[in-house]
């Protein structure tokens, strides 16, 4: 029997989600089926719900209800006997991207991070150990992926948001995860220079440039934004300076390959996939 599974989102049209799981099943023979769902901006609880009735085995959570998905996994392992989990990447980031479903019991992880670090060390050949990183931005993005990036042993890696308190939360939270120099910033006050330089701001399709000093790429340094398909200004400003870029395609995907990982127990080959699904800009 074909095993049902699903994004939910809001807006859900753009997502690329059900071509790559439907990539990934075509490639490894999995009995799968995957589609986009549309849930109303109060309704996720309910679209869960109704997916778990009608068996689907798990389901993927984008914006902007991966804060709301923790939440209701954190619910379910409060409750008595407990009924769900989150894993510990999903827990520190409070935001969970995917959803596995068992008869009475939800798993809740986070998978944007190890999809982050994955495109940037396999596909980009850049190590994150010993390496100086900025972390433009302090939302759901910049926290799900934060702990990904500690964990590979950066030199330093500096957390600059518009709103500082954001970053100052986010540093708090995982100081004592790291031997990393960790520090916070506002974009005006940034100094020194970087070898990766990761946009997860959401000003990605708009015309807004942030302001960024000239002297942040190091050589050879790797301007990555997690928008994609599109030349945005962040990546526009870095190409002008000499940067290598990327954009979040590679991310889009690795991450669902993990989650793909999750549900089925097979690792799909990415590849493939990313070049199947790139679009040049
Ligand atoms: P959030 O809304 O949670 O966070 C938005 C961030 O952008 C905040 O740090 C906010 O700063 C900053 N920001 C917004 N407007 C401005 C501005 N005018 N100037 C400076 N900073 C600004 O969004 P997410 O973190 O969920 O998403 C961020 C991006 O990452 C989106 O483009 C999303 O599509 C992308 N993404 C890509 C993924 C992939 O697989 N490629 C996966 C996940 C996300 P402040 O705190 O001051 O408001």
């Amino acid at each position: 029997m074909t095993d049902k599974y699903a994004v939910i989102g809001n807006p859900i049209a753009h997502s690329k989600s059900p071509q790559i799981h439907k990539m990934f099943a075509e490639q490894t023979n999995q009995d799968i089926s995957y589609e986009a769902i549309l849930a109303p901006l109060d309704g996720f609880i309910e679209t869960v719900e109704r997916l778990r009735k009608e068996k689907y085995k798990g389901c993927s959570v984008t914006v902007p209800f991966k804060f709301e998905a923790f939440n209701l996994v954190r619910a379910l392992q409060d409750a008595q006997p407990m009924q769900g989990v989150c894993n510990q990447l999903a827990t520190k980031a409070g935001a969970a991207n995917t959803l596995t479903f068992h008869q009475n019991f939800v798993n809740g992880d986070n998978t944007d991070g190890i999809g982050l670090v994955r495109d940037i060390k396999q596909n980009f050949q850049q190590l994150l150990k010993g390496k100086h990183i900025l972390l433009m931005g302090a939302g759901g993005a910049a926290s799900g992926v934060l702990q990904s990036l500690l964990h590979e042993h950066p030199k330093k890696l500096t957390i600059a948001n518009r709103t500082l308190e954001k970053a100052d939360k986010l540093h708090q939270l995982h100081a004592h995860l790291s031997q990393a120099e960790l520090s916070t910033c506002t974009y005006s006050d940034l100094n020194g220079s970087f070898d990766i330089i990761i946009n997860a701001t959401s000003v990605g399709l708009s015309d807004i440039e942030i302001p960024l000093p000239s002297t942040i790429f190091a050589p050879n340094a790797l301007a990555y934004d997690m928008m994609y398909g599109c030349e945005t200004p962040f990546i526009k400003f870095s190409r002008e300076h000499g940067a290598q870029v990327a954009d979040g395609l590679g991310m889009l995907v690795e991450q669902a390959a993990e989650a793909f990982f999750i549900w089925r127990g097979i690792r799909p080959n990415t590849t493939q996939v990313i070049a199947a699904l790139q679009i040049p800009w």
